[in-house]
């Protein structure tokens, strides 16, 4: 992939490696034989027709390169090839495959679907310092296994003696995926589709795939995810393990939508649990952390792809609240809803919800196309960043303009994001952080108060602040949603030294007081700057869980930094 994105042109001329789709294959070739027919007649022209023949080699290359590129796309090797030796069927059959046949809508073994989202942090052998999206938390770990299989992710967890820690996509941004000196289980190779009922709205997953890969597979039986994260970059076993949310109407934490897991306990052994099966370990598996087990599988409900056009409306935060119980909450029609707060002074708020409609799509992919360059959000998130007059003009000039336009979307596309568009140019010095509260939603009010005056006065740099809802979850015993609630995400930026990363300690302990002040909780899959006194008073029934971890791992095995933190320090 490196290759391909540093030479995009002898990555498609004159390697065999990888995969390419039909448009791509069908372009290559215009591309390849209009340049052979200029270059023949020029070299005719000018050196006689005898040296034409020194183009034939590069020819031949390239036409057998992009071939080759194009089998792999169907999962199918260069040797097929050789069907051109059986005449007449055998050259129909490569054009069907060449030119028609669509490639596998998963990854496959001769790379991922094209076009689809890079894994961000790849893994070699050799690597052995294991760090998140933020660049902020590298760990050293003693050796990196990636399993191919859910048996031999069974044997390394029974065979290992030390710690481990399990990584996802790795975008927990303080330490979740790692412990000093453990075995770190990378688990993206675990990427299968298990079982799918396209009539039961029902897809059964090895808990190592992106949500991206299972929104290609069920897209053409016009089926969803029916709740994950805004962005689609998220495996599914580190989204279960957070028990994250999105910005969906009606739904809440990602447990709602889970049939049924496997999971593999600290000795090895694999267990099948759900809400009714063995409960409290379902309950001790989801939200918490591999905790006491990994997840190797699980069965999750889908829903109806619908289109779902977008509508705004902006007004004073103090009127939010309002607005979204009298238009949002109990309003069928709306499949995605959040709120964004404005800094500096978050006195503004733009309600956005997504209704369902059965107008055109105004975009021709029912799939966000996902691509590595984002430039101009890029730029956008840059500018916001940089001052007070940066944050003015995204409020002022450029939302306006960009919610000028009529969007109506399918639910998958808008529940496709591509991470990488919040990518800043370099996070050595600075980078983009996220941090989240949840608030019972009564005190929608005299939270946002609290947050904005913590802000303000710590010079926070935010770059927004999303409210989401969620109802309240069905019995994680690390609920952040105990009753129904709002969540602010916010999204600031902070400079990468010891100095800002103790001053951004002060304002999270100070807003994570505000959060258990009015019963609520934050977030755990970020810097784990809360006391140990606030984590419990945040999530009272980690001791229930702790008492769970002390009876199916004794020896601690299942380790990262959140449990190194908090783990046995009551
Ligand atoms: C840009 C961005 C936007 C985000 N938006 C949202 C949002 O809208 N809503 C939301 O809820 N969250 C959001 N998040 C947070 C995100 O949901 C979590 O960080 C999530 O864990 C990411 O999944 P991952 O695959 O990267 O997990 P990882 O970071 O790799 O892992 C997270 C935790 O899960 C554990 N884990 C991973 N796989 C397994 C497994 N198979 N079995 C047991 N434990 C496992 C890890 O040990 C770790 O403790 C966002 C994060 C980013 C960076």
């Amino acid at each position: 992939m490196v290759f391909k994105n540093k030479l995009p042109v002898s990555y498609l001329l004159f390697t065999g490696r990888g995969r390419i789709n039909r448009l791509t294959y069908w372009t290559v070739s215009l591309f390849i034989w209009t340049s052979f027919y200029i270059l023949f007649n020029l070299l005719e022209y000018v050196a006689g027709y005898s040296s034409t023949w020194a183009i034939y080699p590069l020819l031949g290359w390239s036409l057998l390169a992009t071939a080759i590129k194009r089998l792999h796309d169907s999962n199918k090797s260069g040797h097929w090839l050789w069907l051109i030796l059986i005449p007449v069927a055998g050259p129909l059959a490569l054009i069907f495959l060449l030119g028609f046949k669509k490639g596998s809508v998963l990854p496959n073994r001769y790379g991922v679907v094209p076009g689809s989202a890079p894994d961000y942090f790849k893994n070699p052998q050799v690597e052995t310092i294991v760090n998140d999206v933020t660049q902020l938390n590298p760990v050293t770990v003693a050796r990196v296994v990636i399993p191919a299989s859910r048996e031999e992710l069974g044997s390394i967890i029974k065979d290992t003696s030390g710690a481990i820690a399990i990584g996802g996509g790795r975008f927990s941004m303080g330490g979740q995926t790692a412990s000093p000196g453990c075995t770190h289980v990378d688990m993206r190779k675990l990427n299968r589709i298990i079982a799918f009922s396209a009539q039961d709205k029902t897809i059964k997953v090895e808990a190592g795939i992106r949500w991206c890969d299972i929104q290609q597979y069920v897209d053409p039986h016009n089926l969803s995810v029916k709740i994950m994260q805004t962005y689609a970059n998220f495996t599914v076993g580190g989204s279960l393990s957070v028990n994250c949310h999105g910005r969906y109407i009606g739904l809440g934490a990602l447990i709602l939508s889970v049939r049924s897991l496997e999971v593999i306990l600290a000795d090895g052994q694999l267990v099948k649990t759900s809400a009714t099966e063995k409960p409290e370990l379902f309950f001790a598996c989801v939200g918490c952390y591999n905790a006491v087990a990994v997840i190797a599988a699980v069965e999750l409900e889908l829903e109806e792809n619908v289109a779902v056009k977008r509508e705004f409306r902006k007004m004073k935060r103090s009127k939010y609240k309002d607005f979204f119980f009298e238009h949002v909450r109990d309003n069928k029609d709306v499949v995605f809803h959040n709120g964004d707060l404005y800094p500096p002074y978050y006195k503004n708020a733009r309600a956005v919800s997504w209704m369902k409609t059965t107008e055109k799509p105004t975009v021709k992919t029912r799939l966000m196309p996902l691509s590595a360059a984002y430039p101009i959000e890029r730029y956008f998130i840059s500018a916001f960043s940089k001052s007070k007059f940066g944050k003015w003009r995204r409020e002022y000039i450029i939302d306006p303009v960009l919610y000028l336009s009529k969007k109506i979307h399918w639910r998958n596309y808008e529940a496709g994001y591509d991470v990488a568009e919040l990518e800043p140019a370099s996070r050595a010095e600075s980078t983009y952080v996220l941090q989240e509260y949840f608030i019972p939603v009564r005190h929608f009010d005299a939270f946002s108060d609290l947050m904005a005056e913590i802000f303000i006065r710590h010079n926070v740099n935010t770059l927004n602040v999303s409210v989401r809802h969620a109802a309240a979850d069905s019995g994680s015993m690390m609920a952040w949603a105990r009753e129904e609630v709002f969540a602010f995400v916010v999204w600031y930026k902070q400079y990468t030294n010891e100095v800002e990363k103790g001053k951004v300690g002060v304002w999270t302990r100070e807003l994570i007081n505000a959060a258990i002040g009015f019963n609520g909780a934050y977030y755990l899959p970020y810097q784990a700057h809360a006391t140990k006194e606030q984590f419990h008073l945040a999530y009272p029934d980690a001791k229930k869980l702790f008492d769970l971890k002390a009876k199916l791992d004794p020896g601690f095995k299942f380790r990262n930094i959140l449990w190194d933190t908090y783990y046995n320090a009551v």
